[in-house]
């Protein structure tokens, strides 16, 4: 019985939660692989779409300020080129009206001045500078060559000259300059201008008012060494990269969405300033992360749902399987009255539960059958061996009994007068023997019959025992003949007494049918003078002749050997 299920050594995990687990964790895994994989779609597009914001802001602030810068550079190339400055005469007081007119029309300008070809301020707005030396100054030695913009710079004459400005901050300027040349054509000088770097800041500042800001976004000007120039927090700061793609990160750390957009300028194609907006990254992309973190959530809530679902589906599937183990167990372990479910709803199921049925009904069906085959078999085994006993018994009683009478045999005698022999040889007590013919037994069988005669011979082996002791031995020595040893015969005188007894209980009984019968009986006492028991045998055979002779019904002594009787005589 055990042979049928394999016995479970570590408690094993049910069918149900199997089942649940997988079907939990591969909706988890579903989900959750749509949730990264959406999520990150949605962060490209996210960003692809920040971007564009981002890169519009950029975009509008670069062609204003691109815009503004080419004016103001046209103005002052213009003005340098006017014939009130262009006949020679750089103090000619035409020219500074001009510049003040000028001055007062854009306050950007912190000063505006004509410089002659050596680098001697002329005349200027303001006075400021006057008669001073700007012919080391970049934008100078620049506007010799031709119509320049010049980078942002620290105020470095006029800091002394201008008001500071109310934040405290340093004086910046970028300027603007122009070569002036006579009607020939030489060079007589350059006009220049100085506009607040307040005012470039301001431009941005009022393009970035308009536009729909992006939140927490902020926009920068930067140079093209990446160095931030607005917004004067953030100076010092560089953009690490490749800030036309917006590749890159930002020295003061952070991660940011970046677009930038150059302010191109066709007058001043060295300035290389850039519009960068950024914006920080964690919130360019807060709504695709909100919404990958959603399906993530809806990821795992849906894994719990299909788990708990896949539990209940697997608890229907499993249940009868369950059941079914439950039942097979109990059988297994021998236990009475176990049921097998029925009535499965699954119709594998059910198959399996009708075989198990019929199985195990073969099974118990046999198993009754081998333990009443078995029970029969010992009941069986148990008669034959009685048999067999009996049958050895009586074998064994017939190899020492005579068939018709039921004493002892001639074979048992022979071993039974050795042992007498032997007996009396060592222990010096003579035993006696009697032989026994009865009379004129022919004759019995031929007036009543064998029939008769054999009952006559049973009825005479009867009386030779019930007249001897349990001690003495009879035997039929064949015929109508029969032997007694008497062991204890108490010599001579006992013998006699035993032999005339038998022979007097025989004539006095009365045989069926027949009658009477009388018989002849010789008598020996065993003598140390016989050789063996064959000599007592002659000697009882030749008593019984002389009593035959004598004249039949009686008992007949054999003398003793023939020696003892030489020594008597
Ligand atoms: P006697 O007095 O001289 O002994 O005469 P008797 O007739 O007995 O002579 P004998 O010994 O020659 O004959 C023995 C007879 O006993 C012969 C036989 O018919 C009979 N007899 C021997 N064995 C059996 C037996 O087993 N059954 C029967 N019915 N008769 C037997
Ligand atoms: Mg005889
Ligand atoms: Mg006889």
């Amino acid at each position: 019985m055990n042979a049928g299920l394999p016995a479970s050594s570590a408690p094993k995990a049910s069918l149900r939660s199997r089942l649940a687990l997988w079907f939990a964790g591969l909706s988890l895994l579903t989900l959750l692989s749509a949730g990264i994989y959406v999520g990150r779609i949605a962060t490209g597009q996210m960003q692809q779409a920040s971007g564009d914001a981002l890169l519009g802001t950029a975009r509008a602030a670069a062609i204003l300020l691109a815009d503004q810068l080419h004016e103001r550079q046209l103005e002052i190339t213009l003005l340098s080129q006017a014939p009130h400055f262009t006949r020679g005469d750089l103090d000619a007081p035409a020219l500074l009206r001009s510049m003040e007119q000028r001055a007062r029309a854009h306050a950007e300008y912190a000063w505006m001045g004509v410089a002659d070809a050596e680098g001697k301020v002329r005349q200027a707005v303001g006075e400021l500078l006057v008669k001073q030396s700007v012919g080391s100054r970049p934008w100078f030695q620049e506007a010799l060559k031709g119509p320049y913009t010049g980078d942002l710079h620290e105020a470095v004459l006029l800091a002394k000259l201008l008001p500071g400005s109310a934040t405290g901050e340093p004086l910046r300027f970028i300027d603007f300059a122009a070569p002036i040349r006579d009607e020939h054509g030489t060079l007589i000088g350059v006009l220049g201008a100085h506009a607040h770097w307040s005012w470039v800041t301001g431009l941005v500042e009022s393009t970035v008012a308009l536009q729909d800001m992006q939140r927490e976004a902020e926009v920068l000007i930067v140079n093209a060494r990446g160095e931030v120039l607005y917004p004067e927090r953030l100076i010092g700061t560089r953009y690490q990269g490749d800030l036309a793609a917006g590749a890159g990160s930002w020295s003061d750390g952070g991660d940011y969405l970046t677009r930038a957009m150059p302010v191109g300028m066709r007058s001043a194609p060295g300035l290389g300033w850039s519009i960068a907006v950024r914006q920080p990254l964690a919130v360019a992309l807060a709504s695709a992360h909100d919404l990958r973190d959603r399906l993530l959530l809806l990821g795992v809530l849906a894994a719990a749902v299909s788990g708990v679902v896949a539990y209940r589906l697997a608890q229907r599937v499993s249940r009868p399987i369950e059941q079914l183990a439950q039942a097979a167990q109990q059988l297994r372990a021998g236990a009475q009255g176990f049921a097998i479910p029925r009535d499965q709803a699954v119709r594998e199921i059910a198959q399996l539960s009708q075989a198990l049925q019929e199985m195990t009904r073969s099974l118990l069906d046999k198993e009754r059958a081998l333990r009443e085959a078995n029970a029969s078999l010992e009941l069986t085994v148990q008669q034959r061996t009685d048999a067999l006993t009996r049958a050895n018994e009586a074998l064994s009683r017939l190899a020492v009994r005579d068939g018709l009478t039921g004493v002892f045999n001639r074979r048992r005698f022979d071993e039974r007068l050795a042992e007498c022999q032997q007996l009396f040889l060592r222990d010096c007590e003579p035993y006696a023997l009697l032989i026994i013919d009865a009379d004129h037994f022919k004759r019995v069988n031929d007036d009543y019959g064998h029939a008769v005669g054999d009952a006559a011979l049973k009825r005479l082996a009867g009386l030779l025992q019930q007249n001897t002791r349990s001690s003495d031995f009879v035997a039929r020595y064949g015929g109508e003949e029969f032997v007694v040893l008497l062991p204890e015969a108490g010599g001579e005188q006992g013998a006699l007494a035993v032999a005339e007894k038998i022979r007097a209980a025989v004539a006095a009984a009365e045989f069926a049918e027949v009658g009477g019968i009388t018989i002849s009986v010789g008598l020996a006492l065993a003598s140390r003078l016989d050789g063996d028991a064959g000599a007592l045998l002659k000697r009882a055979d030749h008593a019984l002749y002389e009593a035959k002779r004598a004249g039949r019904n009686r008992v007949v002594k054999a003398p003793p050997p023939v020696e003892e009787a030489v020594l008597r005589g």
